[in-house]
């Protein structure tokens, strides 16, 4: 098995195909060794377990996830790494590579068609311009999945595992810890990387429930209030709630009271049974 972390390897192999790293597809390669290993052994990926990638590059945690899993299905938006990856994998037959733009694939149908009797898991260094709607995609699609494995800015892993009602939570932490709990993992310094990006990286493991949360009537309110509430983050919730939905000061007032919510206080203090609360009242 060719080493796919190794510099020298990437150098040769990317140049025979003429390739040169798109910066706008978020691609930086991983060339520290250590890391893939330890995210493979995270994922859970092993017997019974069947494995989503999103983005393999040439392959580097690819060949671990394969190593591990029983299938590993790898959603490449690049088609000039395709072949490439028929080299760097040919020798697994339990990986197929499907290339597509991940966040316009139906994967509730792809894991029908491919991972019938196993258990999932999604496992990705991802590319950083679409963290949030690829992560919001895999848990708002509610997939039958077990846990998303990821690599994410340093930042964003940082935010997404904040406690709610933490200083460092923002809205996409609300809705993360809808859909499951977050743990922070490990960082990943920048010089991990080639090209390296200007900031480090932390992998974090979201493991998702098998019911969200809450039963609500309706989620999507629930989403809506929270943005509303984080929209202006140095304003209260009741400015923040009020002027991004455009609703009468008094009614938010009101409904803040009934939920037994000081309307005077910022989002990041709030609880999910308290956005919930607010979430089931506001019209
Ligand atoms: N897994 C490799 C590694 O760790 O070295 C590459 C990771 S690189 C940060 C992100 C990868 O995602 C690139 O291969 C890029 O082409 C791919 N990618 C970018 N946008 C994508 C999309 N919308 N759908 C699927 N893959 C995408």
């Amino acid at each position: 098995m060719k080493r796919l972390s190794d510099i020298g390897t990437i150098k040769e192999i990317l140049s025979r195909y003429g390739f040169n790293f798109s910066k706008g597809l978020g691609q930086n390669f991983l060339i520290n060794p250590s890391v893939c290993p330890r995210m493979a052994e995270l994922s859970g990926a092993g017997e019974g377990v069947g494995v989503i990638e999103i983005g393999p590059g040439i392959g580097v945690l690819t060949q671990e996830l394969c190593a591990l899993a029983d299938k590993v299905v790898a959603v490449e938006i690049d088609k000039r790494l395709i072949p490439v990856l028929e080299e760097t994998l040919g020798e697994f037959d339990n990986l197929k590579v499907i290339n597509e733009d991940v966040l316009k694939l139906d994967l509730n149908k792809l894991i029908e068609d491919e991972f019938k009797g196993m258990k999932v898991v999604v496992c990705a260094n991802l590319p950083y311009y679409i963290t949030s709607p690829v992560i919001m995609k895999l848990l708002e699609d509610r997939l039958p999945i077990e846990a998303i494995t990821v690599m994410v800015q340093k930042e964003a892993a940082q935010r997404i595992c904040a406690e709610v009602g933490s200083r460092e939570s923002g809205a996409v932490t609300v809705a993360v810890n809808f859909y499951s709990k977050p743990e922070m993992c490990f960082t990943v310094s920048a010089g991990s990387f080639m090209p390296a990006p200007k900031v480090d990286s932390a992998v974090m493991r979201l493991n998702v429930y098998k019911e969200p949360l809450f039963k609500l009537e309706d989620d999507k309110k629930f989403f809506r209030v929270v943005k509303a509430a984080f929209a202006q983050r140095r304003k209260t919730v009741l400015n923040s709630i009020s002027s991004s939905l455009g609703l009468e000061k008094q009614v938010v007032n009101e409904v803040l009271l009934e939920c037994n919510i000081n309307p005077q206080s910022r989002a990041e203090k709030l609880s999910m049974n308290d956005f919930a609360e607010i979430a089931g009242r506001i019209g």
